[in-house]
């Protein structure tokens, strides 16, 4: 809008001091270009040009520009070759969209106005002087020459600089992407897609700065399968695997929203229950072990595993913490396993 009101003050100056055709008036040319400008001004910030792939309406834009442009050079009289110069700067508009198709195809449109602009200039055929020494006809002439030799130049710009702004948004989408499984691997165990021992100490460490700060409680439940070797000595690594996974999977299925189950470490897993208080997350575990025992194990029996739970205690450190959990989980193995033990 700033460089049509800048150049539609130029020339509206030029012909003010008369120096442009005698009959030329750019009231036209300005309710033209003001209308357009208007109506697409409304197209763009009412969203409804969202709905094309085009959505910043740069090739009707430019079309616009070229327009306005070719008819200032037609209004323009002996100041008119002025009126090629913004050609030059709508082309290099298309950059921000367009690809190079599109941006040929609108050079061509640019090269065939300003044809058309010159013969509107010397008349129609049958009464026009189309004589090459007619009356501005050598300028003309040198101006489309001009025009045919830096517009596709301009065109070409174009071309590259839209296709490097191309190259960029895909490799900033294939870098967000990378960064975003990044971020998966270093959080997440890769076998059960539960959180990953250093996630889930980060987690911990967080708990325990919250518990500090809003003296709330919180439990752990450090949780070891059973005779889990005895899966792998007699169906192999691969179906150790696989209980791994349902277990993982049945175990998360029963838990608040708020608890995170995480892989502790080989068949070792670590739940931590924010609020919660030693015989409610006793309870937890208990459920737990319910559940998991419906699962079929193989021939070997029903799923099992030997639990230690513990309630945070003011001013203990996570490794302390952990290691009290530690402590119950092996008298809950001595007890017999596939029982709890809370400390
Ligand atoms: P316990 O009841 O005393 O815990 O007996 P257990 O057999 O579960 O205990 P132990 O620590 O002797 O063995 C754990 C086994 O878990 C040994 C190891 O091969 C197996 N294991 C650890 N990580 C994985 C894994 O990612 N996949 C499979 N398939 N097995 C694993
Ligand atoms: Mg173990
Ligand atoms: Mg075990």
């Amino acid at each position: 809008m700033a460089v049509y009101i800048g150049c539609g003050t130029v020339f509206g100056l030029a012909m003010g001091m008369g120096w442009v055709a005698p009959d030329a008036s750019m009231l036209p040319w300005a309710t033209f270009v003001g209308t357009m400008l208007a109506v697409l001004y409304v197209a763009l910030r009412s969203g409804w040009s969202a709905r094309f792939h085009d959505a910043a309406l740069t090739a009707p834009q430019i079309v616009l520009g070229v327009t306005a442009a070719c008819w200032g050079y037609v209004l323009g009289g002996p100041v008119r070759t002025a009126a090629l110069f913004p050609l030059l700067l709508v082309l290099i508009f298309g950059t921000f969209s367009l690809g190079w198709r599109r941006i040929l195809w609108l050079t061509v449109f640019a090269i065939v106005s300003l044809s058309f602009s010159i013969a509107l200039r010397h008349g129609p055929s049958p009464g026009g002087d189309w004589s090459l020494d007619a009356p501005g006809m050598h300028v003309d002439l040198v101006n489309l020459g001009m025009l045919v030799v830096l517009l596709p130049a301009t065109s070409l710009v174009a071309v590259r600089l839209s296709s490097l702004r191309r190259k960029l948004r895909s490799e900033r989408r294939a870098l967000t992407e990378a960064l975003a499984e990044v971020q998966r691997l270093a959080t997440r165990d890769e076998l059960t897609g539960l959180p990953n021992r250093r996630h889930m100490q980060e987690l911990l460490d967080r708990e325990l700065a919250r518990s500090a700060r809003h003296e709330h409680r919180f439990s752990i439940a450090l949780i070891d399968l059973d005779h889990f070797k005895r899966i792998n000595d007699a169906h192999g690594h691969a179906a150790g695997d696989a209980v791994l996974r349902s277990f993982a999977m049945t175990a998360v299925g029963g838990l608040r929203g708020h608890d995170v189950l995480a892989r502790w470490g080989g068949e070792e897993f670590l739940l931590l229950m924010p609020d919660t208080a030693g015989p409610q997350a006793e309870a937890t575990v208990w459920r737990m072990l319910e559940r998991v025992g419906h699962l079929p194990f193989m021939d070997a029996g029903s799923l099992s595993f030997s639990a230690g739970v513990c309630e945070y205690r003011r001013g203990e450190t996570a490794t302390q913490l952990l290691d009290r959990a530690d402590v119950q989980m092996y008298e809950a193995k001595r007890a017999g396993r596939g029982t709890v033990q809370v400390g």
